[in-house]
């Protein structure tokens, strides 16, 4: 191996929860860890209004806030954070070699924490609206529509979860879907469809999200008879899949059929020493507190890694 020298001991690419915790906890592991933040950093969070469910806030606190303190944080330990976006990788050489535009990193591990982006309706109104009654996370979110009329876009495993876990909170739930057929599995679509509160409208697209300041309902098309309606709605839940942000990595790590890095042992890619931490392998849990302690494991592991390189590896 040559170059160790030059290399640094960690790089992290991603500065949402899974990549700030890492950094924290590298800094403590005296990885020294280097952050490639993206030019848009702090990812999901910082479209979300307030959070209620991160420990240690017993006040809400907003997600660009949360992401800012974690931020500080890592800074006050130690972590060196860079705004680029990370363009290319290069996992088939060792020392690794990340690309930005600023050139070429070395690394002895990495952890890959790039998140995952929620898909959107492509509507000016649902951007518009975004955190005033359209949401893309109900567990976050369905506290808010206590008592409420909702409902969720979308016919997959999240759409079923997502309608479910609103009905302990809203008084009814309307499943938009554009076809007549669900595409969730058997189990989440039977709970829901056995659920009083929820109710189904098929071969259905939302047009427009209304309201001003605040959702008032939506405009639904029906693509069978081209028929508009208006649904009179407090809130709005878009559930119709995530897009892992893994473009870079593909050919360099195994994605699974998704396109999300496949893990295992918990955190490991399919490459010895690039470790995985967050919503660009886990679309089960993709919380914020789930990601931050995959960030903890990913730089255990890393940790780990690194220790038996430079032990195992002979000064040049
Ligand atoms: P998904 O399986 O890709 O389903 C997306 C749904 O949204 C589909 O019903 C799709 O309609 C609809 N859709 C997509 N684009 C749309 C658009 N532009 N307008 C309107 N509707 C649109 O995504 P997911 O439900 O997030 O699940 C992702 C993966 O995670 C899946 O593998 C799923 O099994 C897994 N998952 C598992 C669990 C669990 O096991 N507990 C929970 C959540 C997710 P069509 O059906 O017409 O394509």
């Amino acid at each position: 191996m040559k170059g160790n020298e030059t290399a640094e001991k960690l790089v992290i690419i991603g500065s949402g929860p899974a990549g700030l915790t890492a950094a924290i906890y590298g800094c403590r592991a005296d990885l020294n860890p280097l952050v490639f933040m993206g030019t848009k950093y702090g990812g999901q969070l910082m479209l979300t209004s307030e959070v209620e469910n991160f420990p240690g806030f017993p006040d809400p606190v907003l997600g660009p806030d949360l992401i800012s303190r974690m931020k500080a944080q890592a800074e006050r330990l130690g972590a060196r954070m860079v705004q680029d976006d990370v363009v290319a990788v290069n996992f088939k050489s060792y020392p690794f070699e990340i690309q930005t535009a600023s050139g070429i990193t070395k690394a002895l591990s990495v952890i890959i924490a790039t998140g995952a982006n929620p898909r959107r309706l492509d509507l000016q109104s649902e951007m518009r609206l975004m955190g005033k009654g359209v949401s893309n996370c109900a567990v976050c979110d369905a506290f808010f529509f206590r008592g409420k009329k909702v409902a969720v876009v979308g016919g997959g495993d999240t759409a079923m979860e997502e309608a479910t876990f609103l009905t302990k909170f809203a008084s009814s739930v309307q499943v938009i879907h554009r076809r007549n057929e669900l595409r969730a599995s058997a189990a989440l679509k039977n709970e829901a469809m056995a659920n009083q509160k929820i109710s189904f409208l098929w071969d259905s697209s939302v047009t427009e999200v209304l309201g001003d300041g605040k959702v008032r309902g939506v405009k639904v098309k029906n693509l069978k008879t081209g028929k508009e309606d208006e649904l009179e709605l407090d809130g709005v839940f878009v559930a119709i899949g995530y897009d892992p942000n893994t473009e870079i990595f593909r050919g360099q790590v195994d994605l699974d059929p998704k396109g999300y890095v496949a893990v295992r042992n918990g955190t490991e890619s399919s490459v010895p020493g690039v470790f995985v931490a967050g919503d660009v392998h886990d679309f089960r849990y993709r919380q914020a507190i789930t990601a931050a302690a995959d960030g903890c494991k990913a730089l255990i592991d890393a940790e780990k890694f690194v220790k038996q390189k430079l032990e195992t590896t002979p000064a040049n």
